[in-house]
């Protein structure tokens, strides 16, 4: 009340003011584990194509609004079930967005497990909606009780299931996915980011589930740069979910490298099955250090819990030494004590471990 016109205090929603901005460290010249990115680049000649295609590219118009080369490109690169429909986002941050918006009322609820990924949290906090966590059980799998009593009491409108989890990387029950999406009054949206590093998908059952939707990214398949996801389900709510999207929310750029990238996803693909066994090496690596609980992973990381009070130290330590992964311990709770590291380059991921090696034998 006291806030004077002409200042933020006066003008900015409190739910605005009380967020932390997303922080996103400097890596500096560190090697850059915290992110999820594939760690690695194209050929000298791959470059090259995709640069003569981007010459092609005509800046001076907007893009394809509805971008339908694109979206036909990713229906079969990602497997789209022929009757679902689609819809691109600038990231599927953005999706996340989209679908906040689509539903957001003072009183309605979005519903998450805890911890997972942030964002979930934060949008609905941005749309002035209400978040609703609940733990996972203590391996990190669904609390399906605990689960299905939230969703009894809260009625959320939307409850979004990471499929692999981030950060835990663990990958949730097919069968408890499958009773919450049959409980839940409204949306359940997997969010498959790390689709490429499992087997594990419900996007080939889309039809079963009239409420099922499955949000996916090209981002941890080694294109984050671009920044395009992808939101498929029964067109009835995509129509509507469409209606919040700006209408050039792809940039040319975009459109043009994507489709020229998924020329090459059988690259992409083996780039992500190098992934795949640099992460069994890395998590059996970790498990040889005394002291550290490695849990399991399906994604493009691994989380580990170091000793107890020592995991900033252990993270100082290894920044110390060039290498930037992420600490997860200042968010507390369950993730206290603990450190995600992604999966690199063979080279990168030895590094990682002889600067791990020696940052707890500096302990
Ligand atoms: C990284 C990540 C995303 C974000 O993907 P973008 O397409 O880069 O916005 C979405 N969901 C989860 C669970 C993630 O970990």
């Amino acid at each position: 009340m006291s806030a004077a016109p002409k200042s933020p205090q006066f003008w900015i929603r409190p739910e605005i003011r009380a967020l932390k901005a997303y922080h996103v460290p400097d890596p500096g010249d560190s090697i850059k584990l915290d992110a999820m990115e594939n760690p690695y680049a194209w050929p000298a000649p791959l470059v090259d194509a995709w640069l003569e295609v981007l010459r092609e590219v005509e800046l001076n118009r907007y893009p394809d609004p509805g971008a339908r080369a694109l979206t036909e490109r990713l229906r079969e690169a990602m497997q789209v079930p022929a009757g679902a429909g689609i819809v691109l986002g600038n990231g599927s941050d953005e999706l996340i967005q989209m679908l906040a918006l689509s539903v957001a009322q003072p009183d309605r609820v979005i519903l998450a497990p805890e911890p997972t990924f942030v964002m979930y949290r934060m949008i609905a906090e941005v749309a002035g909606m209400c978040y609703q966590g609940v733990p996972l059980a203590e391996d990190f799998s669904l609390d399906l009780d605990a689960m299905l009593r939230a969703i009894d009491l809260h009625q959320p409108a939307i409850v979004f299931l990471a499929y692999p989890n981030n950060p835990t990387g663990t990958l949730f029950g097919a069968d408890a996915i499958e009773t919450i999406i049959e409980r839940a009054p409204g949306m359940v949206v997997v969010d498959e980011a790390y689709a490429p590093f499992t087997d594990a998908t419900f996007m080939p059952r889309l039809a079963e589930y009239p409420n099922l939707l499955v949000l996916r990214t090209v981002s941890k398949m080694g294109l984050a740069g671009l920044r395009l996801g992808l939101l498929a389900g029964a067109p009835e709510w995509l129509e509507e979910i469409d209606k919040t999207r700006l209408p050039y929310n792809i940039n040319v750029l975009t459109q043009a490298s994507a489709l020229f990238a998924l020329e090459h996803k059988a690259m992409l693909d083996e780039q992500a099955g190098l992934i795949r066994a640099e992460r069994s090496r890395l998590i059996e690596a970790l498990s040889a250090f005394e002291g550290i609980r490695v849990y399991p992973s399906e994604a493009n990381f691994v989380l580990f819990r170091v000793a107890e009070g020592t995991a900033d130290a252990v993270f100082e330590a290894l920044r110390a030494r060039g290498v930037l992964i992420k600490n997860l311990n200042p968010a507390g709770g369950r993730m206290r004590d603990c450190l995600r590291v992604t999966v690199g380059t063979p080279d990168e991921n030895a590094r990682f471990l002889a600067a791990l090696e020696a940052a707890l034998a500096a302990d």
